[in-house]
Protein backbone atom coordinates (compact mmCIF):
# COMPACT_ATOMS: atom_id res chain seq x y z
CA UNK A 1 0.00 0.00 0.00
CA UNK A 2 1.20 3.52 -0.78
CA UNK A 3 1.49 6.51 2.15
CA UNK A 4 -1.53 8.26 0.71
CA UNK A 5 -3.69 5.25 0.39
CA UNK A 6 -3.14 4.50 4.24
CA UNK A 7 -3.94 7.93 5.35
CA UNK A 8 -7.01 8.24 3.31
CA UNK A 9 -8.26 4.49 4.33
CA UNK A 10 -7.56 6.06 8.74
CA UNK A 11 -9.04 9.16 7.49
CA UNK A 12 -12.26 7.87 6.45
CA UNK A 13 -12.61 6.00 9.98
CA UNK A 14 -11.62 8.29 11.73
CA UNK A 15 -14.11 10.61 9.87
CA UNK A 16 -16.73 7.98 10.22
CA UNK A 17 -16.49 8.85 14.08
CA UNK A 18 -17.40 12.20 13.58
CA UNK A 19 -13.27 13.48 14.41
CA UNK A 20 -13.31 16.69 12.90
CA UNK A 21 -9.60 16.47 12.28
CA UNK A 22 -9.39 13.35 10.71
CA UNK A 23 -7.11 13.74 7.51
CA UNK A 24 -4.68 15.83 10.45
CA UNK A 25 -4.84 13.16 12.59
CA UNK A 26 -4.10 10.03 10.40
CA UNK A 27 -1.48 11.98 8.47
CA UNK A 28 0.39 12.22 12.57
CA UNK A 29 -0.19 8.68 13.42
CA UNK A 30 1.20 7.46 10.36
CA UNK A 31 4.45 9.53 11.04
CA UNK A 32 4.44 8.17 14.71
CA UNK A 33 4.60 4.97 12.88
CA UNK A 34 7.32 5.64 10.65
CA UNK A 35 9.22 7.87 13.44
CA UNK A 36 9.45 10.82 10.64
CA UNK A 37 7.66 14.39 10.68
CA UNK A 38 4.64 14.76 9.14
CA UNK A 39 5.79 16.48 6.10
CA UNK A 40 7.69 13.17 5.19
CA UNK A 41 4.43 11.26 5.10
CA UNK A 42 2.99 14.13 2.82
CA UNK A 43 5.94 14.61 0.47
CA UNK A 44 6.41 10.88 0.03
CA UNK A 45 2.40 9.86 -0.45
CA UNK A 46 3.90 7.75 -3.58
CA UNK A 47 6.16 5.28 -0.90
CA UNK A 48 5.17 2.01 -0.32
CA UNK A 49 5.06 0.70 2.98
CA UNK A 50 4.98 -2.61 4.85
CA UNK A 51 2.39 -4.79 6.56
CA UNK A 52 3.85 -4.25 10.28
CA UNK A 53 3.51 -0.58 9.77
CA UNK A 54 0.15 -0.62 8.29
CA UNK A 55 -0.62 -3.49 11.60
CA UNK A 56 1.04 -0.88 13.87
CA UNK A 57 -1.00 1.89 12.65
CA UNK A 58 -4.54 0.52 12.59
CA UNK A 59 -3.49 -0.07 16.01
CA UNK A 60 -3.20 4.06 16.75
CA UNK A 61 -6.10 5.03 14.54
CA UNK A 62 -8.48 2.29 16.97
CA UNK A 63 -6.84 3.96 19.96
CA UNK A 64 -8.24 7.34 18.22
CA UNK A 65 -11.71 6.07 17.04
CA UNK A 66 -12.10 5.47 20.82
CA UNK A 67 -11.41 9.18 21.50
CA UNK A 68 -8.27 9.34 22.61
CA UNK A 69 -6.45 13.01 22.31
CA UNK A 70 -3.74 12.78 19.91
CA UNK A 71 -1.62 14.48 22.22
CA UNK A 72 -1.72 11.31 24.26
CA UNK A 73 -1.07 8.80 21.18
CA UNK A 74 2.31 10.69 20.02
CA UNK A 75 3.26 11.78 23.96
CA UNK A 76 3.71 15.02 22.87
CA UNK A 77 1.57 18.62 22.31
CA UNK A 78 3.17 21.60 21.36
CA UNK A 79 3.52 24.26 23.64
CA UNK A 80 4.93 27.91 22.76
CA UNK A 81 6.96 26.42 20.37
CA UNK A 82 8.13 23.67 22.59
CA UNK A 83 7.76 19.83 22.12
CA UNK A 84 6.41 19.00 25.61
CA UNK A 85 6.23 15.85 26.47
CA UNK A 86 3.02 14.71 27.35
CA UNK A 87 1.22 11.54 29.22
CA UNK A 88 -2.63 10.39 30.67
CA UNK A 89 -1.08 11.72 34.04
CA UNK A 90 -0.90 15.17 32.98
CA UNK A 91 -3.67 17.50 31.24
CA UNK A 92 -3.19 18.76 27.68
CA UNK A 93 -1.42 22.28 27.36
CA UNK A 94 -4.19 24.28 26.08
CA UNK A 95 -4.09 27.33 23.55
CA UNK A 96 -6.05 29.92 25.65
CA UNK A 97 -2.79 29.22 28.63
CA UNK A 98 -0.25 30.54 25.89
CA UNK A 99 -1.80 33.73 26.09
CA UNK A 100 -1.58 33.83 29.49
CA UNK A 101 2.38 32.58 29.35
CA UNK A 102 2.17 35.40 26.67
CA UNK A 103 1.20 38.42 28.95
CA UNK A 104 3.49 37.25 31.57
CA UNK A 105 6.74 37.41 29.21
CA UNK A 106 5.64 40.93 28.73
CA UNK A 107 5.46 41.93 31.68
CA UNK A 108 8.63 40.59 33.68
CA UNK A 109 10.61 40.63 30.35
CA UNK A 110 14.61 41.45 31.65
CA UNK A 111 13.48 41.29 35.32
CA UNK A 112 14.33 38.77 37.89
CA UNK A 113 11.65 37.42 39.46
CA UNK A 114 11.01 34.03 41.83
CA UNK A 115 7.89 32.12 40.49
CA UNK A 116 5.33 29.67 42.05
CA UNK A 117 3.20 27.33 39.81
CA UNK A 118 0.67 25.76 41.62
CA UNK A 119 -0.69 22.90 39.93
CA UNK A 120 2.40 22.22 37.58
CA UNK A 121 1.07 19.23 35.53
CA UNK A 122 3.55 18.91 32.53
CA UNK A 123 5.10 21.92 33.70
CA UNK A 124 4.32 23.86 30.68
CA UNK A 125 3.82 27.04 32.38
CA UNK A 126 7.24 27.40 34.23
CA UNK A 127 9.15 25.73 31.55
CA UNK A 128 8.30 28.18 29.14
CA UNK A 129 8.18 31.03 31.56
CA UNK A 130 11.93 30.46 32.43
CA UNK A 131 12.91 29.97 28.99
CA UNK A 132 11.95 33.48 28.14
CA UNK A 133 13.03 35.32 32.05
CA UNK A 134 16.00 33.78 32.11
CA UNK A 135 17.58 35.42 34.94
CA UNK A 136 14.55 34.35 36.99
CA UNK A 137 13.73 31.23 38.76
CA UNK A 138 10.73 29.20 39.42
CA UNK A 139 9.05 26.69 41.97
CA UNK A 140 6.26 23.91 40.60
CA UNK A 141 4.10 22.17 42.33
CA UNK A 142 1.90 18.95 42.10
CA UNK A 143 -0.12 17.07 44.52
CA UNK A 144 0.29 13.97 42.11
CA UNK A 145 3.38 11.56 42.20
CA UNK A 146 2.66 10.64 38.37
CA UNK A 147 1.91 14.29 37.36
CA UNK A 148 5.58 15.13 38.51
CA UNK A 149 6.80 12.63 36.49
CA UNK A 150 5.94 14.20 33.30
CA UNK A 151 6.73 18.21 34.70
CA UNK A 152 10.82 17.07 35.89
CA UNK A 153 10.95 14.91 31.81
CA UNK A 154 10.05 18.18 30.13
CA UNK A 155 12.47 20.26 32.70
CA UNK A 156 15.22 17.75 31.33
CA UNK A 157 14.57 18.23 27.82
CA UNK A 158 13.90 21.51 27.86
CA UNK A 159 16.11 23.42 30.85
CA UNK A 160 19.52 23.95 31.12
CA UNK A 161 20.07 25.66 34.17
CA UNK A 162 19.27 25.06 37.60
CA UNK A 163 16.50 27.88 38.31
CA UNK A 164 13.98 25.32 38.04
CA UNK A 165 12.35 22.85 40.44
CA UNK A 166 9.51 20.55 40.50
CA UNK A 167 8.39 19.45 43.87
CA UNK A 168 5.43 17.10 44.82
CA UNK A 169 3.40 19.25 47.72
CA UNK A 170 0.08 20.40 48.62
CA UNK A 171 -0.20 24.66 48.93
CA UNK A 172 -0.65 24.45 52.75
CA UNK A 173 3.31 22.97 52.63
CA UNK A 174 4.45 26.05 51.06
CA UNK A 175 5.77 28.50 53.70
CA UNK A 176 8.45 30.35 54.80
CA UNK A 177 9.15 31.77 51.16
CA UNK A 178 7.47 34.78 49.07
CA UNK A 179 7.20 34.83 45.40
CA UNK A 180 7.19 37.84 43.11
CA UNK A 181 4.66 35.78 41.21
CA UNK A 182 2.01 33.38 41.46
CA UNK A 183 0.80 31.52 38.42
CA UNK A 184 -2.01 28.72 38.32
CA UNK A 185 -4.22 27.23 35.82
CA UNK A 186 -5.98 25.25 38.72
CA UNK A 187 -8.86 22.69 37.84
CA UNK A 188 -12.06 25.05 37.63
CA UNK A 189 -14.41 22.94 35.96
CA UNK A 190 -17.78 22.13 38.48
CA UNK A 191 -17.83 18.44 38.83
CA UNK A 192 -21.61 18.23 37.97
CA UNK A 193 -20.33 19.38 34.64
CA UNK A 194 -17.62 17.18 34.44
CA UNK A 195 -20.02 14.47 32.68
CA UNK A 196 -21.00 17.07 29.45
CA UNK A 197 -17.34 17.53 28.76
CA UNK A 198 -16.34 15.92 25.27
CA UNK A 199 -15.30 12.24 25.51
CA UNK A 200 -11.85 13.11 24.75
CA UNK A 201 -11.15 15.10 28.13
CA UNK A 202 -14.16 13.22 29.84
CA UNK A 203 -12.65 9.74 29.35
CA UNK A 204 -8.96 10.00 29.11
CA UNK A 205 -7.50 13.58 30.94
CA UNK A 206 -6.99 13.35 34.30
CA UNK A 207 -9.33 14.22 36.80
CA UNK A 208 -7.93 15.82 39.32
CA UNK A 209 -6.29 18.47 37.06
CA UNK A 210 -10.79 19.26 35.83
CA UNK A 211 -12.67 18.98 39.10
CA UNK A 212 -13.28 22.55 40.84
CA UNK A 213 -15.92 21.36 43.47
CA UNK A 214 -19.46 22.03 43.21
CA UNK A 215 -19.04 26.21 42.17
CA UNK A 216 -15.52 25.41 40.05
CA UNK A 217 -13.91 27.54 42.47
CA UNK A 218 -12.61 25.69 45.50
CA UNK A 219 -9.00 25.73 43.99
CA UNK A 220 -9.35 29.23 42.42
CA UNK A 221 -10.27 29.78 46.06
CA UNK A 222 -7.32 27.95 47.99
CA UNK A 223 -4.84 29.77 45.43
CA UNK A 224 -6.14 32.90 46.24
CA UNK A 225 -6.16 32.76 49.74
CA UNK A 226 -3.01 30.75 50.26
CA UNK A 227 -1.24 33.42 47.90
CA UNK A 228 -2.35 36.54 50.63
CA UNK A 229 0.60 34.63 52.29
CA UNK A 230 3.17 34.01 50.24
CA UNK A 231 3.13 36.96 47.82
CA UNK A 232 5.38 39.60 48.23
CA UNK A 233 3.82 43.68 48.24
CA UNK A 234 2.34 44.27 45.10
CA UNK A 235 3.62 41.64 43.26
CA UNK A 236 1.09 38.95 40.80
CA UNK A 237 -1.14 36.30 40.82
CA UNK A 238 -1.92 34.95 37.47
CA UNK A 239 -4.82 33.00 37.44
CA UNK A 240 -6.36 30.96 34.46
CA UNK A 241 -10.39 30.85 35.20
CA UNK A 242 -12.99 29.02 33.04
CA UNK A 243 -15.27 30.30 30.70
CA UNK A 244 -18.08 32.88 32.73
CA UNK A 245 -16.03 32.38 36.23
CA UNK A 246 -14.91 36.06 35.69
CA UNK A 247 -17.59 38.06 37.75
CA UNK A 248 -17.41 35.00 40.40
CA UNK A 249 -12.98 35.03 40.23
CA UNK A 250 -12.65 39.11 40.29
CA UNK A 251 -14.95 39.29 43.08
CA UNK A 252 -13.25 36.99 45.33
CA UNK A 253 -9.70 38.60 44.80
CA UNK A 254 -11.25 42.02 45.44
CA UNK A 255 -12.55 40.98 49.02
CA UNK A 256 -9.04 40.03 49.44
CA UNK A 257 -7.70 42.82 48.57
CA UNK A 258 -6.27 42.37 45.18
CA UNK A 259 -6.58 44.52 42.78
CA UNK A 260 -6.96 43.48 38.90
CA UNK A 261 -4.62 44.51 36.61
CA UNK A 262 -4.90 42.84 33.50
CA UNK A 263 -8.05 40.41 32.25
CA UNK A 264 -6.93 38.33 28.71
CA UNK A 265 -9.24 37.35 26.92
CA UNK A 266 -9.52 33.93 24.70
CA UNK A 267 -9.80 33.46 20.89
CA UNK A 268 -14.00 34.10 21.32
CA UNK A 269 -13.45 37.21 23.59
CA UNK A 270 -14.39 35.40 26.93
CA UNK A 271 -12.36 36.47 30.02
CA UNK A 272 -9.46 33.38 30.84
CA UNK A 273 -6.93 35.03 32.60
CA UNK A 274 -6.86 37.25 35.42
CA UNK A 275 -3.84 38.93 36.73
CA UNK A 276 -3.57 40.72 40.10
CA UNK A 277 -1.47 42.39 42.60
CA UNK A 278 -1.68 41.90 46.20
CA UNK A 279 -1.89 45.05 47.92
CA UNK A 280 -2.05 44.60 51.50
CA UNK A 281 -4.39 46.07 54.17
CA UNK A 282 -6.43 47.96 51.40
N1 LIG B 1 -0.33 23.82 34.54
C1 LIG B 1 -0.72 22.80 33.64
C2 LIG B 1 -1.32 23.40 32.37
O1 LIG B 1 -1.60 24.53 32.31
C3 LIG B 1 -1.69 21.83 34.31
C4 LIG B 1 -2.95 22.47 34.79
C5 LIG B 1 -3.89 21.51 35.47
O2 LIG B 1 -3.56 20.34 35.63
N2 LIG B 1 -5.04 22.00 35.86
O3 LIG B 1 -1.53 22.74 31.40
Amino acid sequence: MKLSEVVNSGSKKLLSKKILSHKLDSELLLSKVLNKKREYVILNFDKKIDEPKIYEFNKLIKRRLSKEPIAYILKQKEFWSKNFYIDKNSLIPRPETELMVEKLIDIFKNKKISILDIGTGSGCILISLLDELKKSKGLGIDISKNTLAVAKKNAKKHCSGANIRFLRRSLSEIYHCKFDLIVSNPPYIKTIDLKNLEDEVKIYEPKLALDGGNDGLDVIKKVIYKSKEILKFRALLALEIGNGQYKKVSNILKKNNFRIEHNIKDYKDNTRCLISSYIKNL
